[in-house]
């Protein structure tokens, strides 16, 4: 059991010269892959003659993840691994990995292949060319079926409406300067996090390297429907307000309904034949209940990440290190700027 610590940042360590690039890959149970994948991207980065290291973040595997990434990292100096106490989710993977990263320029990609590594030297091109944070996008989704294509397109076009970003096409295949990895670590204090939001959000000069999303190498697929609803809640609750104009505009079209359904009533019980209506009645009733209720949801939402946010839990928790000068675990929040200071 490796004891929780606070890394005492005061004693200066020896740091190796850092790398050109740092590639960041969250994996969660990609036993089956995750050394072909490492050594597929450490192969064309060589082939880019560049400098390279590779932080996998195991998120909670439960099959040998771990293993394979320990491994490789006692095999390869390039390669470093950081295992989560449990599984905290891809934001919170991509988090601890761009933490960790130490590269002049960081590349964002999934452990299962499908974003292809043949789109880095393109991406490391535009990098050389002045753009600070490189969005590697979808030229298609042929390989994904009916379904989640239709629930992809949903999901963006969703946030990309609400949250004025444009999400569409995206992913968190990206390559980041490191000065826009330092504005995403050290400068955005929140703790629910939507990476490929925050990545356009922050700006500076950005470019796109259009890629078509490959089939998975090994596995399968780890969002569930559930999953996915969560992330987009998160996108769309980080991103905007707008939810909350909804509140406002439905109660003004039920002021109208009612300024319409009440001159009516006034005019029947002026005529003398007030007693007719049960429908009206019940039907009014029912759809103010309705109103109400998915109101006050939506404000609960609000409310819940509030919650969340200030109870400022980390992200995550490291539980084990490889490849690292120190192997100990952290807790992840010793980098975090504190709210309340300054
Ligand atoms: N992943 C993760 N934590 C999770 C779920 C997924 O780190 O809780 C990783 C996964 O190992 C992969 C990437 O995120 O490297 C994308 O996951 P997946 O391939 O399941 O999703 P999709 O390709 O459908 O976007
Ligand atoms: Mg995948």
């Amino acid at each position: 059991m490796v004891q929780l610590e606070v890394v005492d940042s005061s004693t200066p360590r020896v740091q190796p010269e850092p790398p050109t690039i740092s590639v960041v890959l969250p994996a969660h149970n990609e036993g089956e892959g995750i050394r072909h994948a490492i050594e597929v991207v450490a192969g064309v980065l060589r082939q880019c003659n560049v400098s390279h290291e590779l932080i996998v973040v195991d998120d909670g595997s439960r099959d040998d993840t771990w293993e394979q990434i320990r491994e490789a990292a006692a095999r390869h100096g390039y390669v470093r691994g950081l295992r989560f106490s449990r599984n905290f989710g891809k934001e919170a993977a991509l988090l601890a990995g761009l933490r960790a990263a130490r590269g002049k320029a960081v590349i964002t990609m999934d452990a299962d292949l499908q974003h292809p590594p043949s789109a880095i030297p393109e991406m490391l091109k535009c990098w050389r060319e002045g753009a600070m944070v490189v969005h590697a996008v979808k030229r298609d989704r042929s390989t994904d079926s009916f379904m989640q294509r239709a629930r992809a397109k949903l999901f963006n076009g969703l946030i990309s409406r609400l949250g004025r970003i444009d999400l569409e096409s995206a992913s968190d295949y990206k390559l980041l300067d490191r000065t826009a990895v330092e504005v995403l670590v050290e400068r955005l204090p929140e703790r629910e996090r939507f990476f490929r939001g925050l990545a356009q959000w922050i700006g500076f000069p950005q470019a796109s390297v259009p890629f078509s999303v490959a089939p998975r190498a090994a596995g399968t697929g780890k969002w569930s429907l559930l999953g996915l609803v969560n992330l987009a809640t998160t996108a769309v609750l980080s991103f905007t307000g707008a939810p909350l104009r909804l509140v406002t505009i439905l109660g003004s079209v039920t002021l109208l309904f009612a300024a319409i359904v009440g001159g009516e009533a006034l005019v029947s019980w002026v005529r003398g034949n007030a007693a007719a209506g049960f429908l009206t009645l019940e039907f009014t009733l029912l759809i103010i209940g309705s109103f109400i209720m998915i109101s006050l949801g939506i404000v609960g939402e609000y409310i819940a990440k509030i919650y969340e946010e200030l109870k400022g839990r980390p992200s995550f928790l490291v539980h084990e290190r490889a490849g690292f000068e120190d192997e100990a675990a952290e807790t992840g929040r010793e980098r975090e700027p504190s709210r309340f200071a300054g």
